[in-house]
């Protein structure tokens, strides 16, 4: 990149969209990693602030062949944070598109720009009888988190699976709309998925062959009734009863949202968090049918707390944190734990394997993670995200960023533990950008044939290699 082609980014963006001075950019370097390393800094940041001049960064990376590095908010922490896989890389900042473009009440969805953040989601949706589903922290993107798989505690927290239609700048500067999408004036595009096939939504999640400017997300109603419930059981042997006496629940629906695992605080046994939705007497019932389900385990108890899905925000002010976030509420107290772990500059790495949700895997798997984990060093204190059929066992490598030597053991440790994981038949669901190879590496079945197939993908749709090479572990021809 040269001062002559930065001087023509900055004429089609305006010059303030475009960042190059040393204390802006390290800003975007990954605020979880040791403060000398910066092999993941990137050389500017561009800040587009519509589609058409997303599609003038596609066109002038093209033309001077710089690699480009998208994110949304870039508030992926514990996975990398905004930073680029390649140095030198120009960072596409989407946080100037921050549009909430449409709340459609009746048909409980939205559709957003990339920069929109779950707080401001949330403020969209505050009063008008609708819930957003989010992460712990509220800060990150709407889009951002959902293509990168990501999980959050209301009944539509699956991101991934309750985005409904995109809108995506290809690297040749074309725009695609997915499913419905595709059709013009189509009447249904956030309301109903897929289209006419093949549906290429799950393409741009978690790749490298577009950049997202539109998406639609489904919301869901404001119950009458929501109930937080947590479980906890005494003993460390009873993973394998909570966890069969759980998945009944899950199936059939009685629970509908995805519980979060993990051991109980101060004791040995577990934690177990989740909630009940809807009408009142459904709720009721439902409570019922899930107390007398744990009450087969010895000692486990069952605390709940019943609100009025009006009057949450209210009720649920000095409340437990996570009371909010199943319903919908955002909030940044999370932050605070990693402080309290590790001091002011505490920063983590999340090891994420994903198991299938039998009592006997998920207490295999928990073993494992939990002897592997412990043998680096480091405390086992996993947050394990529950789905009907598996979990997702995220273990936090906590440690303080200011000290060189524990950065290096965490990530030393991560790296350690990827093809441990994967020799045993678990692999990550999402990756630290610095392990996206190592990872992209466990998923070789048939000769690596994911890979291949990838790479086929990016070398037709990105044929000069500019989108976010590295990411995921596909890499353009040039740079493989
Ligand atoms: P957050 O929502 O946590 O702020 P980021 O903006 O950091 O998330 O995005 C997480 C990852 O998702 C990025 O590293 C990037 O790979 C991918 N990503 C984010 N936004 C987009 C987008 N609009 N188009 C394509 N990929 C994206």
């Amino acid at each position: 990149m040269t001062p002559a082609s930065v001087a023509e980014l900055s004429r089609a963006l305006g010059s303030s969209a475009v960042l190059t001075a040393e204390e802006d950019l390290r800003e975007y370097r990954d605020p979880y990693s040791y403060a000398g390393w910066d092999d993941a800094t990137p050389a500017a940041v561009a800040m587009p602030g519509s589609v058409d001049e997303v599609r003038a960064v596609v066109r002038w990376a093209n033309e001077h062949r710089v690699p480009l590095w998208t994110v949304s908010q870039g508030r992926n922490l514990a996975y990398g944070g905004p930073a680029p896989r390649v140095r030198g890389s120009v960072l596409v900042s989407l946080r100037r598109m921050d549009r909430v473009l449409d709340v459609n009440e009746e048909l409980a969805y939205a559709l957003v720009e990339p920069g929109v953040r779950f707080f401001d989601l949330y403020e969209h949706v505050r009063g008008r009888g609708l819930w957003a589903s989010l992460p712990v922290l509220g800060w990150g993107s709407v889009v951002g988190n959902a293509l990168e798989h990501g999980w959050g505690y209301t009944p539509n927290g699956d991101h991934a699976s309750n985005a409904c239609g995109m809108e995506v700048v290809l690297a040749t500067g074309e725009v695609l709309r997915t499913g419905m999408g595709a059709l013009p004036g189509s009447r249904s595009w956030q309301a109903h998925k897929r289209g006419f096939g093949p549906s290429s939504d799950g393409l741009f999640m978690q790749s490298n062959f577009g950049i997202v400017t539109k998406m639609g997300v489904w919301l869901m109603p404001q119950p009458e009734r929501y109930v937080a419930c947590l479980v906890t059981t005494p003993r460390q042997e009873d993973l394998e009863t909570l966890v069969d006496v759980l998945r009944p629940l899950l199936l059939d629906r009685t629970i509908p949202n995805h519980p979060l695992l993990g051991p109980a605080i101060g004791a040995p046994g577990w934690s177990l968090r989740f909630a009940l939705y809807g009408r009142a007497s459904v709720v009721d019932a439902q409570q019922e049918i899930v107390s007398t389900a744990f009450s087969v385990i010895p000692g486990a108890e069952l605390a709940t707390r019943a609100y009025a899905g009006d009057a949450v925000a209210e009720d649920a002010r000095d409340a437990d944190p996570f009371h909010r976030f199943q319903a919908g509420i955002p909030g940044m107290e999370a932050l605070e734990v990693v402080k309290m772990r590790a001091g002011e500059h505490g920063g983590l790495l999340d090891f994420s394997p994903v198991g299938a949700l039998s009592g006997r895997e998920a207490a295999q798997l928990c073993d494992l993670v939990r002897s592997l984990v412990e043998r680096h060093g480091f405390d086992y204190t996993p947050g394990v995200i529950v789905t009907p059929r598996s979990l997702l066992h995220i273990t936090p490598l906590v440690f303080d960023t200011t000290d060189e030597e524990q950065v290096r053991r965490a990530f030393d440790a991560y790296e350690a533990l990827v093809p441990e994981l994967a020799r045993a038949g678990y692999g990550l669901y999402r990756a630290h950008l610095r392990f996206m190879d190592l990872v992209a590496d466990t998923y070789d079945w048939g000769d690596h044939a994911q890979r291949r197939f990838n790479q086929r993908l990016k070398d037709a749709l990105d044929p000069n290699g500019i989108l976010s090479p590295g990411k995921q572990g596909i890499w353009p021809r040039s740079m493989r």
